[in-house]
């Protein structure tokens, strides 16, 4: 989970990817970064936090080039520090380097082992950082050759955005686990833009040009672009992003992601109907799906719970007295309107089933008479190594328990889940395409090494 951003061939460079970065903010509230190239130099601004918080005027001022690359990050692999802040940079015997990563690399620990036994040394624990010691450590002539010589030995996901040299390198996995899209400015054809979602573009006012390919490595050199591509894989792309991670704004796959949740939530009415007096959203995750399904049931549509959208972070002291009002400080029913009611309330997931339970009983002690779980994806049973944060398996419900052992557990008078099938249908639209689908189905695209892909932490500072 993180969101990048690359520009290139703009005298605004800096502001264009600080504004991209606001609307990949959905993708990772740890910190942000932005990183631009004038010439041989790199210019860096990054530091824990929001977008909001992490830029000021001047140091936006401060960022000179018209080649720029962003980060926001939720961290999946390496802790949230600021050692890990993206995007990493590093200078080699060819200048300064920068790069930003979403995604996770599944044999990161393997390689970091055996360069830190060649003589390396880390500055972060980011598994981002094996990918730059790999091409310091490669004697290709080219900046984009010795990406692609690096990419070559890293397994996993990413999608990437790189700036050295005054060029803008972009990359995918050979799975394409991980969106990333190219476009170009409107007002400024030569300005090429890359980012995770298309709502970055929508912002800036860029258009699609088109998907970067899984495997593709594309270097933009001023005017020119060049695409070389990595040993072939299975596309594998992440059904996760359709149903929990995008913004209901982006297009992903040229689909819209609104739409698939609409449809999701339409097909989960099919598959899992009860007799009720409205459907409401848990907001934010479940209001497209919780659309879809009071469309197709003809049930209506109530915003039942209100979302605190200013509520970040926030420490609470676990004394009895005043433990539950967390989920209180973020969602609150809205008064009178849930009272006596039958209540289907739609969510994207369950993860560990404690949102789910608070969230029914909110429901129950605002009056309903009943209240009725849906989930708009299948059950996730097995934990992702490939970029979203899940817990491990013991700590998913789901792989444990049934739908009505979940229902009992979260105190709901019926739970049900959309079906594999289901979702596929909703995904699909007729098209034949393969999606990563591990974390409903435990079937992993790559194999991986669960005791080494988790890193103690040595340096802790904060
Ligand atoms: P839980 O309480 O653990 O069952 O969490 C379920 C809630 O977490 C749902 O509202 C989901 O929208 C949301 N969710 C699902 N996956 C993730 C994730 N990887 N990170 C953060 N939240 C998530």
């Amino acid at each position: 989970m993180c969101g990048v951003f690359g520009i290139a061939n703009h005298p605004e460079a800096a502001n264009l990817t600080y504004l991209g970065l606001h609307a990949l903010q959905h993708r990772g509230q740890e910190s942000a970064g932005v990183v631009t190239s004038e010439g041989g130099t790199l210019h860096a601004v990054r530091k824990m936090g929001l977008v909001a918080d992490v830029f000021s005027k001047e140091q936006l001022g401060s960022l000179r080039g018209s080649v720029g690359i962003g980060h926001v990050r939720y961290s999946t692999a390496g802790g949230s520090l600021p050692k890990n802040v993206q995007p990493l940079t590093a200078e080699y015997r060819h200048g300064a380097v920068a790069l930003a990563h979403n995604g996770n690399l599944v044999n990161a620990e393997l390689l970091r082992t055996k360069l830190e036994a060649e003589g390396a040394i880390f500055s972060s624990n980011s598994d981002t950082e094996v990918i730059l010691q790999l091409m310091a450590r490669c004697n290709e002539t080219t900046l984009a050759g010795r990406l692609a010589w690096a990419l070559a030995r890293v397994k996993g996901a990413y999608s990437l955005v790189m700036t050295s040299e005054d060029r803008l390198l972009v990359a995918r996995d050979p799975h394409g686990f991980r969106p990333l899209i190219l476009g170009r400015m409107r007002t400024s054809p030569h300005a090429y833009v890359v980012a995770s979602e298309t709502c970055a573009f929508d912002l800036i006012e860029a258009e699609r040009i088109r998907d970067i390919e899984p495997g593709e490595v594309l270097t933009i050199d001023g005017d020119q672009l060049v695409s070389q591509h990595l040993p072939p894989a299975p596309p594998r792309f992440c059904v996760f992003e359709h149903v929990y991670f995008a913004r209901p704004d982006s297009r992903l796959d040229d689909q819209g992601v609104y739409d698939l949740r609409i449809r999701m939530g339409a097909r989960l009415a099919q598959e899992a109907p009860v007799e009720a007096d409205m459907v409401i959203p848990v907001p934010d995750s479940g209001v497209v799906a919780a659309l879809g399904y009071s469309r197709a049931s003809g049930i209506p549509f109530e915003l039942g719970l209100i979302r605190n959208h200013y509520v970040g972070r926030t420490f609470i002291e676990p004394k009895d007295s005043i433990r539950n009002f967390g989920v209180k400080l973020k969602l609150n029913p809205v008064p009178g309107l849930l009272e006596g009611k039958r209540v289907v309330v739609v969510d994207d997931s369950i993860v560990r089933g404690t949102t789910s339970r608070k969230i029914v009983k909110m429901i129950r002690d605002a009056g309903a008479l009943e209240v009725h779980v849906r989930i708009s994806s299948p059950p996730v049973k097995s934990p992702c190594f490939y970029g979203i944060d899940t817990p491990t398996r013991a700590e998913l419900i789901a792989n444990s328990h049934s739908p009505a052992e979940i229902a009992r557990y979260i105190t709901a008078d019926s739970a049900a889940y959309l079906s594999s099938e289901g979702l596929a249908e909703a995904v699909r639209e007729g098209a034949e395409r393969r999606f990563c689908d591990a974390c409903f189905t435990g079937d992993y695209p790559i194999p991986f090494d669960p005791p080494t892909h988790r890193r103690q932490l040595r340096l802790v500072e904060f």
